[in-house]
């Protein structure tokens, strides 16, 4: 694809970026067949070719166009479109620049400003989202089906198992934001997981979130901080550990995504560069351990939901299904594996009629096999999928259990 963006623009590490990232198109069209949103609006424009085609123009004019905004905003950024292309565009960190820019540029109406300020300043911050979702609770009986089902619990907290002595490995657990709140008992069951294993693992309570909610609202200067937040914190504990890692995919593909993100900053680049080579999905730690596995409830047939932000985003879509055979479990047959649930961050929020639309249709695909239990390898997937169906939707790491010996 020819572009001719501002020279200002280009001098700028973004700008440099998107112009390469623009030429690697060859508007050939084949990502729209794997575009949740193309396939379910039918609009060219709906879909990741005529998407890129938007930002080219918002970049070019330097005028960020309403409808296009309308566009980039029901994108869901699962990256489907960057696994089906055959030019390696990489769309994700296009989107990125785009809604950067768009963001700096062009004021939101009221409505949409107040939505977009109440998740930056509510779901990253546990404390917060805690009184809120005690409100909710209270609200309840008022609120509908849907959204009383996805608040939070009161989370109850089991007792971490005692320190290992002598570990085998040692890593660092980041407990992220949502899911301290929304999935508590997933991280505690891997702690349990990896003693039994001979693995101490570290939590750091002060490292809060990992700065993709920021990130995927276009907050590119609150995106920064969270992330230099997390570094700092961590800052102190990196040498000791093998690994960090993340048992929400949504926060693991971000985390190991640092390097790129900081480059640019001076200060906190290289740091930022050494955590991420550091970094590692729950399901990459445990297939890389010399362990047997056995199933750790009473089920049998199951279906697995692989976040975007595992297949599409990390490339390791592969590892729960894997790790669950080996313990023993059936795996239904799951149509259309590849498109996303609608879940997508913050996207169930601001825009619920698709994340409806697309969380059903998973569901239909899910529940197809009849399976006992439906699991998932992130928080955001397993909260939204957990109110649209009957059938139970865990964390795919705690029907995992060590064979002993
Ligand atoms: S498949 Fe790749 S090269 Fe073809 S239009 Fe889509 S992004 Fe561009
Ligand atoms: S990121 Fe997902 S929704 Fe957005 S254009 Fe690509 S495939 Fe479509």
């Amino acid at each position: 694809m020819q572009t001719s963006l501002p020279e200002a623009f280009t001098a700028t590490g973004e700008g440099r970026r998107a112009e390469a990232i623009l030429r690697s198109c060859v508007h050939c069209g084949f990502c729209n067949a794997t575009c949740p949103t193309y396939q379910l609006l039918g609009d060219e424009l709906d879909g990741p070719r005529g998407r890129i085609y938007l930002i080219k123009d918002m970049l070019e004019q330097e005028r960020v166009d309403p409808v296009a905004v309308q566009h980039l905003d029901r994108c869901l950024t699962c990256r489907s479109c960057e696994t089906t292309c055959p030019s390696g565009v990489a769309y994700g960190e296009l989107v990125e620049i785009g809604r950067n820019y768009q963001e700096a540029r062009q004021p939101r109406g009221l409505i949409e400003r107040l939505q977009r300020r109440w998740l930056l300043s509510v779901v990253p911050y546990p404390r917060v989202f805690a009184r809120w979702a005690a409100l909710g609770r209270l609200a309840g009986p008022f609120l509908p089906r849907r959204l009383r089902k996805q608040l939070p619990a009161r989370p109850v907290r089991r007792p971490p198992p005692e320190e290992v002595a002598n570990p085998v490995r040692i890593v660092l657990l980041l407990d992220g934001c949502a899911q301290r709140l929304s999935t508590p008992e997933v991280n505690d069951s891997l702690v349990e997981l990896l003693a039994a294993l001979g693995i101490r693992t570290l939590r750091v309570p002060e490292a809060g979130c990992c700065g993709a909610l920021a990130l995927h609202l276009g907050a590119a200067s609150q995106a920064r901080t969270a992330m230099a937040s997390v570094l700092d914190s961590l800052s102190a504990h990196l040498e000791e550990v093998d690994a960090v890692i993340s048992t929400a995919s949504g926060c693991g593909v971000t985390l190991k995504d640092y390097g790129r993100l900081l480059a640019d900053e001076r200060e906190s680049a290289a740091q930022a560069a050494a955590f991420a080579d550091k970094v590692m999905d729950v399901g990459e730690l445990l297939a890389s351990l010399d362990a047997r596995w056995r199933r750790a409830l009473p089920v049998e047939r199951i279906a697995v939901h692989v976040p975007c932000t595992l297949q599409h985003g990390q490339r390791r879509g592969d590892l729960p299904a894997k790790l669950l055979e080996q313990a023993g479990y059936s795996l239904v047959p799951v149509a259309d594996g590849h498109l996303c649930c609608g879940s997508a961050g913050s996207y169930a929020v601001l825009q619920p009629e698709l994340a409806e639309r697309l969380g059903e249709n998973k569901v239909a695909a899910l529940t197809n096999g009849e399976p006992e239990l439906i699991v998932t390898a992130n928080v955001g997937c397993q909260v939204h999928l957990g109110a649209l169906t009957k059938v139970p939707v865990r964390h795919w790491i705690e029907l995992l259990a060590p064979e002993p010996g």
